[in-house]
């Protein structure tokens, strides 16, 4: 990890990674995960609770839906007394851990959307044992972990393809929708579109205080809850008490409402997370040496590489920049269209011959002088029995036998 701790583990309860990862980095949040212990509840609270209709969706919406400490405990202590839980230690227990795995206390620790699970690493552990298993030798565990990468790259770089030339269908006429269209991947455009239909549909403004630039805005929804957001009009710098930008990186359905209310067409810049855009993965990554990690199999050279990507960026960037001005966009047109007569008057370099192909493929040169030694030990015509073929043995047992 090139000396950088990471910001949070999530593990399931084991008490040597707690002990392990406590004394390795000791500045990391360690969190337990909630998907192994809910698992684990049906088994604790017995065939009763189990089978009962109105506990688990109760338990569900007190351990995931609490947006804050105090929701949690108050939900909490109700389903105890409610349900007779009283004397349940495995439920005790788990409350005694609660800040470890309940999300309420940790909403504000952005994480990019893993702040629940181990889910990730669970579907990259089933998907690698697909591909192998404990009885295989070192090398053939090898090729098939190599097998089982390309095949993750090969469908990276499709819906990589796809995110760039497919656009989705909009549900509105929205221009935050649309903006979000243009710089999200599809995955992430779907989850933030949902946010839109139901900012459109199913939030409410109640109450609009203003103070200087902050904007107090109260926002109801069908389930009776009220969520604040605060906004300053000027950074469009906004908060919402519902926490989700915070913990998955997607602005909520009620700042979307605060943000149309005051004419925002785009999703303000600070908001869009880069490694959520199409062009997260148009970078080159290099490893703490400078050498380039996950590089495509092209015969291109490391310096035109990097200047591959960088051109991409500015080039998106400048579109970026000159789309919404005539002028700027004629200007960004020219610029191009000189670029592209200059290369085409350009002599070309000689094209990389196939030999300079196999090389850069294989990773090594093809030696010019190839020198063939006799071998030490060289049987000599005769001196090893022949292995005769089916049919042979066949005409013989047959003479054999008349
Ligand atoms: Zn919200």
């Amino acid at each position: 990890m090139c000396g950088v701790a990471p910001k949070l583990i999530i593990t399931d309860e084991d008490q040597s990674m707690r002990r392990g990862i406590e004394s390795i980095f000791p500045n990391t949040k360690h969190r337990l995960c909630m998907w192994h212990i809910l698992m684990k509840l049906p088994e604790k609270v017995g065939p009763i609770l189990r089978d009962n209709e109105d506990f688990k969706p109760r338990f569900m919406a007190c351990v995931r839906g609490s947006e804050t400490p105090d929701e949690f405990e108050s939900r909490w202590s109700s389903i105890i007394s409610e349900f007779g839980l009283e004397d349940n230690e495995w439920l005790k227990e788990k409350y005694g851990l609660r800040e470890s795995w309940i999300p309420a206390y940790f909403m504000d620790f952005s994480l990019g959307g893993i702040l629940r699970t181990t889910s990730r690493s669970e579907s990259e552990n089933a998907f690698f044992r697909h591909f192998t298993n404990r009885k295989l030798t070192l090398i053939e565990f090898w090729v098939r972990f190599e097998t089982a990468l390309e095949e993750q790259r090969q469908k990276e770089l499709q819906e990589d393809n796809c995110a760039l030339h497919t656009l989705p269908v909009l549900e509105t006429c929205w221009g935050i929708e649309a903006h979000a269209r243009e710089v999200y991947t599809h995955n992430i455009f779907v989850a933030f579109q949902r946010e839109v239909v139901a900012a459109r549909d199913r939030r409410h403004v109640k109450t609009i205080e203003q103070v200087g630039d902050v904007r107090t805005t109260s926002i109801g929804d069908l389930s009776l809850r009220i969520r604040t957001v605060r906004f300053n009009t000027n950074t469009k710098a906004a908060q919402c008490t519902c926490r989700m930008f915070e913990s998955l990186g997607i602005l909520c359905s009620h700042i979307i409402v605060v943000l149309k209310n005051d004419g925002c067409n785009e999703i303000p810049s600070q908001y869009v997370l880069h490694r959520w855009t199409k062009m997260a993965a148009r970078h080159l990554c290099y490893d703490a040496n400078g050498h380039e990690l996950e590089g495509s199999s092209t015969s291109l050279s490391p310096i035109i590489k990097k200047l591959y990507s960088q051109t991409c960026s500015r080039f998106s960037l400048a579109l970026h920049e000159a789309k919404h001005c005539e002028d700027k966009m004629e200007y960004l047109n020219k610029a191009v269209a000189d670029a592209l007569a200059h290369l085409s008057q350009t002599t070309p370099l000689d094209e990389q011959s196939e030999v300079q192909e196999f090389e850069s493929f294989i990773g090594t040169t093809f030696p010019s002088i190839i020198n063939i030694h006799p071998p030490d030990i060289a049987n000599t015509k005769g001196s090893v029995k022949r292995l005769k073929r089916g049919s042979e043995e066949a005409i013989n047992k047959r003479k054999k036998s008349k």
